[in-house]
This record gives C-alpha cells, sequence and structure tokens, in this order.
C-alpha cells in the first residue's frame, strides 16, 4: 500500500472548537493549523448580511498571506419565532464581546417572552474554500431541529445545550462528538467539501 501524505490546510478561524471539530471530521489525512499560529493577523470584521458572504471575506483574507489551502467557517443558528436570530449574529448576539452563556441566555430570554411554544430553528454552516487569494467554493450543511427551553449537556460549544436536533431529544451537548458531527451542519458542509476535494484530486 502507498503512503499518502498530508494535505495542509489553514482553517480561518481562531474559534478552537471549530478547529477541533474541522480535525475530528476530515481526520487523519489533513493536517489543519489555525489562525492561533498566526497571532499578527488582524480579525476580520464579518460585515457580510449572509454565512457566505462572512465565509469569503473570511477566506479571502487568510489567503491573501497563505500559499496553500485557506477554509473559512462561517456558521450560525436560526431560530423561526425570532425571524431567523441570531443568524449571522450568533457569536455576538448578546454584544459583541458577548460570553456564549450570555448568548445562550438572550435566546432563551427572548423565546421565553414570546408567544408559543414552536421554537423550530436551525444551525447553518457555510465553508468558502480558497487558494491564492481566490474563493474556488462554497459548501453548505444544515440540521433542522428544535430550541430547549433548558440546557443540558456538557458536551460541544456555542448554543449546543440549547440544540435538539430533529429526531432526537437529547441536545447536541449531550451526543459524542463524532455522533453530533455525523448530522451537524458542520458535518454535512466538510463531507461536501471532502468530495469535492477527492473528485478534483487537488495537487497539495
Ligand atoms: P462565526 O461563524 O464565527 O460568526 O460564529 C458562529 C457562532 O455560531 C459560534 O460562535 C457559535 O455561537 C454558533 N455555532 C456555530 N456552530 C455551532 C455548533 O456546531 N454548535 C453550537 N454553536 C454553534
Amino acid at each position: 500500500m502507498t503512503e499518502v501524505s498530508k494535505q495542509r490546510m489553514l482553517l480561518a478561524t481562531r474559534n478552537a472548537h471549530k478547529t477541533q471539530e474541522v480535525r475530528e471530521i476530515l481526520g487523519a489525512g489533513w493536517e489543519i493549523e489555525d489562525l492561533t499560529a498566526h497571532p499578527d493577523r488582524p480579525e476580520v470584521e464579518e460585515t457580510g448580511e449572509t454565512f457566505e458572504e462572512n465565509a469569503k471575506l473570511k477566506a479571502l483574507a487568510a489567503s491573501a498571506h497563505y500559499a496553500g489551502w485557506v477554509l473559512a467557517d462561517d456558521s450560525g443558528l436560526e431560530v423561526d419565532a425570532l425571524g431567523g436570530a441570531p443568524g449571522v449574529r450568533s457569536a455576538r448576539f448578546a454584544g459583541e464581546e458577548a460570553s456564549m452563556a450570555a448568548n445562550r441566555a438572550l435566546l432563551r430570554e427572548k423565546l421565553s417572552k414570546g408567544q408559543g411554544s414552536d421554537w423550530r430553528g436551525r444551525f447553518r454552516c457555510v465553508l468558502a474554500l480558497a487558494r491564492h487569494g481566490v474563493v474556488l467554493r462554497t459548501f453548505s450543511g444544515v440540521v433542522e431541529g428544535s430550541i430547549a427551553s433548558l440546557e443540558r449537556g456538557e458536551g460541544g460549544f456555542g448554543y449546543d445545550a440549547l440544540f435538539v436536533p430533529e429526531g432526537s431529544r437529547r441536545t447536541f451537548a449531550e451526543f459524542a462528538p463524532a455522533e453530533k458531527h455525523a448530522c451537524s451542519h458542520r458535518g454535512r458542509a466538510l463531507a461536501a467539501l471532502a468530495a469535492y476535494l477527492t473528485a478534483e484530486e487537488p495537487a497539495a
């Protein structure tokens, strides 16, 4: 059997949870570094109105300084009863520097003040793949579900303790990592990326 050398990729994020999930999902064939290895790079302002626009902004900014593959992930939670909020503002729902605990608390507060208890929503992830300063393609993944009234579970990150995927009674924070990746928005977007890269057989 021939030994396949690892491909390298820069993930345009400083969110350690995203990096961990991308490493787990793409597996051993990829060596993934993220922007924590490049503290000099300025934060990219997420001025887009869609996940796709923001993913492209982040991929392009990182690709300007990096010779190989660059991947950016823009993702978030859309809640129907809130007209799709927090959406692209998921990381800063309760303010620019807000903690995720504060973001989750604000989400629960807004939902409990609203009418009805049909708290349907979805996680959405858009990945932008860039190389040599050009965005080659985007890939998206969605997981439908509902918002729990109380936080449950210790795993995952972000809004996981409040998100119950369709077909389950548990929150994502109560899932094992591999179980989350098999149905998550990020897992689905990365599966599309992996299929594209396999079909293209890119040179490293
Ligand atoms: P951004 O893509 O950097 O704008 O931030 C996305 C935000 O959406 C994260 O900070 C989380 O709050 C939330 N988010 C994205 N993906 C997940 C997930 O898999 N689980 C829980 N929260 C997520």
